[in-house]
């Protein structure tokens, strides 16, 4: 499989190197030159697989010239027995025909889990097998963070360095970052916003020399490996519910635009999908578009579900660029129009396009609790905030009772408890057994200035395994 540019300029890359190389070199995002496309026969011969036989079945394509199909097989093997659900992505019923898919079964209790155990382990067995190692720097407000360490912890050819805003992530959060030890692991605190940590990783990609000529590796959800893992619980989902004899619909909690693309993917290689919905909260750039063919920056505001608080959808370029024909210098215009600090609007044909594959909703905080109470009394269950979004927004947008509705459960409500509270369940929450006593452990977390020297001399410091570069 090759990979082109969403900006037409860079050079087309095997799966290999698309792993290890984050943004094009023309600033563009990596996706499939040719999507795989499966029949209906093939996808209903794989009802009833374990997650991670499907997940081969499904990933395959991606990596075809990579990775042999043995040791791809064992990869997923080892990735998806870490869950702590045997069914790795279990359906849950809240109504009639109206389903959650728990996604927060994996070692930090949110669906990042799926696509980052994965991609440690990628990068471990490309890296070995090339003799090479890396340096991943990322910046979090909370999930990304804490999923990448624990993605990348066994690995011997990564060495990671995770930047959250001092003081300004929950305490869960932090915790289940700072009590993750290995000579490889670095967290680092700054004395700042997660903009300025997430300035300092751009301004380190940008400029490599602190490096040393060790190479740096993205790993929030510009990395094509992470979408391509997402693809996989579609297939999983739509399969116990009928499919692909009947059609299914997807409900998703959105940020960067990442998981919902995946889903896109899903329909486009022949999972019958019939609504995707894009469920944002009041950070709504994406249902603005949608609604109304606005692709407009605006302020950030801070919410109940952090971890879809963005102002902008870096993933959405890979949707804007099927929607012009694939055409890369098309691409390349709207996003310096965009980066100038104008927004766009896209020709009508593309709009409606866009209108006919997506529906969406953005939710407030207030909705949010109400959703979470609403949904408490109805079934019992506990919601996060981001998954009371999915649901929201699915009981809004639906379009037809006879077709199974899935929201995406994206984290465990034991992460959230401040909007868990502010929705007035009285329900106790708990850590599940694995962290049972996440808050007796000790933390390793060294606190910086914001200041980009001293990150940069930091990691050349400690970037081979505790020593330096
Ligand atoms: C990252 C995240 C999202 C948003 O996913 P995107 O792929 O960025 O759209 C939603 N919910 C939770 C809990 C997350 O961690």
């Amino acid at each position: 499989m090759r990979y082109i540019s969403t900006r037409g300029q860079a050079p087309a890359l095997n799966f290999e190197d698309v792993l290890l190389a984050g943004l094009a070199s023309d600033g563009g995002l990596y996706v499939p030159e040719n999507l795989p496309r499966f029949t209906q026969e093939e996808i209903a011969s794989w009802a009833g697989l374990p997650y991670h036989e499907l997940a081969f079945r499904v990933m395959r394509p991606f990596v075809t010239g990579s990775i042999p199909d043995a040791d791809f097989k064992k990869i997923l093997e080892e990735t998806y027995g870490v869950f702590s659900h045997n069914a790795v992505a279990p359906l849950r019923q809240l109504n009639g025909n109206e389903w959650v898919l728990e996604l927060f079964h994996g070692p930090t209790l949110a669906f990042k889990d799926f696509a980052l155990q994965l991609l440690g382990r990628l990068l471990d067995y490309v890296l070995e097998k090339r003799g090479e190692r890396v340096v991943i720097v990322g910046a979090t407000s909370g999930d990304t963070g804490s999923a990448a360490i624990e993605g990348c912890k066994h690995c011997e050819n990564v060495d990671i360095f995770i930047l959250h805003p001092h003081n300004r992530v929950s305490e869960v959060q932090r915790r289940q970052m700072t009590t993750i030890f290995g000579e490889n692991i670095h967290n680092i605190a700054i004395e700042g916003n997660f903009d300025d940590c997430q300035e300092m990783v751009k301004a380190s990609f940008a400029d490599q020399s602190f490096l040393k000529g060790t190479r740096l590796v993205a790993v929030n959800s510009i990395n094509w490996a992470r979408i391509m893992a997402q693809i996989v619980y579609y297939f999983h989902a739509a399969l116990q519910l009928g499919g692909p004899a009947r059609s299914v619909s997807f409900s998703v909690p959105t940020g960067n635009f990442g998981d919902i693309f995946a889903g896109y993917l899903a329909r486009n290689m022949g999972l019958p999908i019939n609504q995707l919905i894009v469920a944002t909260n009041r950070n709504d750039i994406l249902h603005r578009f949608m609604s109304g063919n606005q692709y407009v920056k605006e302020t950030l505001h801070a919410t109940l579900s952090p971890s879809m608080d963005i102002m902008v959808s870096s993933n959405f370029e890979r949707l804007l660029f099927d929607l012009h024909g694939r055409n890369g210098v098309a691409i390349a215009g709207l996003m310096d129009t965009f980066k100038q600090g104008g927004g766009f609007s896209v020709e009508q044909e593309r709009w409606t396009e866009a209108r006919k594959l997506f529906d969406s909703l953005a939710v407030d905080d207030a909705q949010t609790c109400e959703t979470i109470a609403e949904v408490f009394e109805q079934t019992g269950e506990l919601l996060d905030p981001h998954t009371a979004i999915g649901v929201k927004a699915a009981r809004e947008c639906r379009r037809s009772l006879d077709i199974p509705m899935v929201i995406l459960g994206t984290a465990h409500p034991v992460k959230f408890p401040e909007a868990v509270e502010k929705a007035g369940v009285g329900k106790a929450l708990e850590l599940p057994a694995h962290l049972s006593d996440l808050f007796e452990r000790d933390e390793r977390c060294t606190v910086l200035p914001n200041d980009l020297k001293a990150v940069q001399a930091f990691v050349s410091q400690h970037g081979n395994r505790g020593k330096p570069l």
